[in-house]
C-alpha cells in the first residue's frame, strides 16, 4: 500500500515535468512494450496479458519455439493487440566461457543459422502464428543471425538501439528495462527505472526525434510483486502503443 503511494509520487514527480514539456510542443511519446521468454501459458502469463487488456496496451510477446506455441497462440489471439515474436531457437547460451550469452556465435554458418531459423518459422507456422519480428535471447545480435533475418525477411529486436525501419533487417529495439539481472532477476527499482524513462524522453525531445520508439522490457516470469505493482501504475502514464511497423510490414499492408 505505502510502496505503492511512494511510487506514484516517485512516477509523478521524476516523470510529470518532463511530460508537461512533450505536451506543451503537441507530442506524445511513442513507446512500444515487448516482453520476453513465454514458452507456454501460465499464472505470469495470465497476469500478464491481463495488464495489456485491462489498460489497453498493445504488447509484443517473444516466444521460444520449443515451447507450446499452440497454447501460448491461443492465449495471445483473444487479448486484442497482441502479437507473438520469435524469441531465439531454444534460448540456448552457446557463446564461450566469459562472453556475452549469445545463441549464434562465431563458426555458425549461414546454411545452419537459416535452418534453426526456418525450424523456429515451421513451429510457429504449425501454431497457426506467422511472426514478423525475432528477438535474439540476451539480445546478442550476431552478425550471421542479420544475414539470416534479411535472407528471411523478418525484422529484428535488440536492445538500445535506434529505429531502422528500413535497414536490413529492419530493427526496432527495446531500451527500458523493468528488471535487474545482476546477481538475480529482481525489479530495478522506481529510481533507476524513472531515471532512465527520464533520460530517454529528453534526449528525444532535445532532437526533436518525436517518433524515435521508447521499448519497455519485460520478463513476465521473473518478475517479482513489486515489478508488478510498478508495471499496473507506470503503462497508464508510458500508455504504450502497438509495435512500430517495419518496411516489410509496411509493404505487404499496402499490396
Ligand atoms: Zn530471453
Amino acid at each position: 500500500m505505502i510502496g505503492r503511494m511512494i511510487d506514484r509520487l516517485l512516477i509523478l514527480a521524476m516523470l510529470g515535468p518532463e511530460l508537461a514539456l512533450w505536451r506543451r510542443a503537441g507530442r506524445r511519446p511513442v513507446v512500444w512494450w515487448r516482453d520476453d521468454d513465454a514458452r507456454r501459458t501460465g499464472p505470469a502469463l495470465t497476469l500478464l496479458l491481463g495488464m495489456s487488456a485491462r489498460y489497453s496496451v498493445p504488447l509484443t510477446v517473444a516466444a521460444i519455439p520449443d515451447g507450446d506455441l499452440a497454447a501460448l497462440a491461443g492465449a495471445c489471439g483473444v487479448t486484442p493487440g497482441v502479437e507473438l515474436a520469435i524469441h531465439g531457437f531454444r534460448h540456448e547460451n552457446r557463446a564461450a566461457p566469459g562472453r556475452p550469452s549469445g545463441e549464434v556465435v562465431d563458426g555458425d554458418s549461414l546454411a545452419e543459422v537459416l535452418a534453426s531459423l526456418d525450424t523456429a518459422l515451421a513451429a510457429f507456422a504449425k501454431a497457426g502464428v506467422r511472426p514478423s519480428l525475432f528477438v535474439p535471447p540476451w539480445n546478442n545480435v550476431h552478425r550471421t543471425l542479420e544475414t539470416a533475418l534479411a535472407v528471411r525477411g523478418l525484422g529484428l529486436s535488440g536492445y538500445d538501439g535506434m529505429l531502422a525501419p528500413e535497414a536490413l533487417p529492419p530493427r526496432v529495439d527495446a531500451h527500458l528495462d523493468i528488471m535487474r539481472w545482476k546477481p538475480t532477476a529482481r525489479f530495478r527499482g522506481a529510481r533507476r527505472f524513472l531515471d532512465r524513462a527520464r533520460r530517454l524522453l529528453a534526449e528525444r525531445r532535445r532532437k526533436r526525434a518525436w517518433n524515435e520508439p521508447i521499448g519497455l522490457l519485460t520478463h513476465h516470469l521473473d518478475h517479482d510483486e513489486a515489478a508488478w505493482r510498478f508495471l499496473a501504475l507506470i503503462l497508464p502514464v508510458l500508455q504504450p502503443q502497438a509495435r512500430p511497423l517495419l518496411s516489410a510490414e509496411v509493404a505487404s499492408q499496402a499490396a
